[in-house]
């Protein structure tokens, strides 16, 4: 069995990233389970999601503690302790890192001893998407990590982005910008070496049945009981210091907003939009605000009537 995790911020497509590896193992044969894990939605917000690939069917459950491969699509969560994405990492595991600094800066930097693969995501998504959002790129680089063939990455992101928007030039967009990721990265030496064709033939939507097990098969399966898990990977716990005043969300920045004065007229929009509160008036009635608190969720930018506020990227997270 092969085990990804994937971190990301909320708003990123994380979710989507693992569904769109499960897909694509399933349209190749394989059993596959994804699910997210993330608390009350908010974005920007350190959320899980997790997907697992199997030439058996897939009986565990629950989050993934020891992954093969980590795909951690926002580099700032590797200084945060409650998304932990190192977690459970071993020498033989590969993480990939969203991120403009090279391989051996991001391995010095977090002390990791496993195989790192570093690619800027984030612009590809703006050149290719036009926005950072790194769903079906994420699940681009997985699929070729986890030895997945394009041509089923294709199909898994026409699927899933088809689920999720109508226009047909976001989906060919979404096939190019993840074939491209697809064919930047290496693939991972656990990957599956060979597909059950039992699996694929017949694969045309409803007409899909799994193949049965080999007669016997079913008495070997044990219950188990599955050791309780703390939550502590990407699970926000409303008591915890990380959500007291005490954690800073400026963290958690890609995009920063810049107020341009000459064009702000001061109709306070901004102020009353911002989910986080950040944003205050100085001694001159211009808004501005608290960056070691503003998220970069961009809603100031989005809502603001006089195109006054531009994103700029925060290239560094470190
Ligand atoms: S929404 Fe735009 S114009 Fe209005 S106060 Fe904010 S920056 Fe100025
Ligand atoms: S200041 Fe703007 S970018 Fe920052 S948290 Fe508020 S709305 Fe989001």
């Amino acid at each position: 069995m092969l085990r990804v995790r994937f971190h990301g911020r909320g708003g990123q497509g994380a979710k989507v990233a693992s569904r769109v590896l499960g897909t694509a193992a399933f349209l190749e044969g394989y059993y596959a389970q994804d699910f997210p894990l993330y608390g009350a939605e908010r974005r920007g917000a350190p959320i899980a999601a997790f997907t697992r690939i199997s030439k058996e069917p897939v009986l565990e459950r629950g989050i993934i503690t020891e992954p093969d491969i980590v795909i951690v699509m926002d580099e700032t969560l590797l200084d945060d302790p409650l998304a932990n994405p190192l977690s459970g990492v071993e020498e033989g595991s590969v993480v990939f890192i969203n991120s403009t600094h090279s391989v051996p800066e991001a391995k010095a930097r977090h002390k990791i001893s496993a195989t790192v693969i570093t690619l800027d995501l984030t612009k590809i998504g703006l050149e290719k998407l036009g926005r950072a959002v790194l769903s079906t790129l994420a699940g681009g680089v997985a699929a070729k990590l986890a030895g997945i063939n394009e041509d089923s990455l294709r199909k898994a992101v026409e699927k899933e982005t088809s689920e999720i928007v109508t226009d047909r030039n976001i989906v060919e967009k979404n096939i190019e910008a993840a074939v491209y990721c697809f064919n930047s990265v290496e693939p991972h030496p656990h990957h599956f070496d060979a597909v059950r064709p039992e699996l694929v033939e017949g694969l045309n939507g409803s007409q899909y049945r799994p193949a049965p097990l080999p007669e016997g098969e079913g008495k070997k399966i044990t219950v188990i009981t599955v050791p309780f898990e703390p939550a502590n990977i990407s699970a926000p716990s409303v008591n915890s210091a990380a959500n007291t005043p005490m954690r800073k969300t400026g963290n958690m920045r890609i995009f920063r907003p810049v107020w341009d004065y000459e064009k702000c007229t001061k109709c306070m929009t901004c102020v009353a939009r911002c989910p986080d509160g950040c944003i205050t008036v100085n001694k001159d009635g211009f808004p501005y605000t608290d960056y070691d608190n503003c998220k970069g969720c961009m809603i100031c930018a989005e809502e603001c009537p006089a195109d006054a506020i531009t994103a700029e990227r925060e290239v560094h997270a470190w």
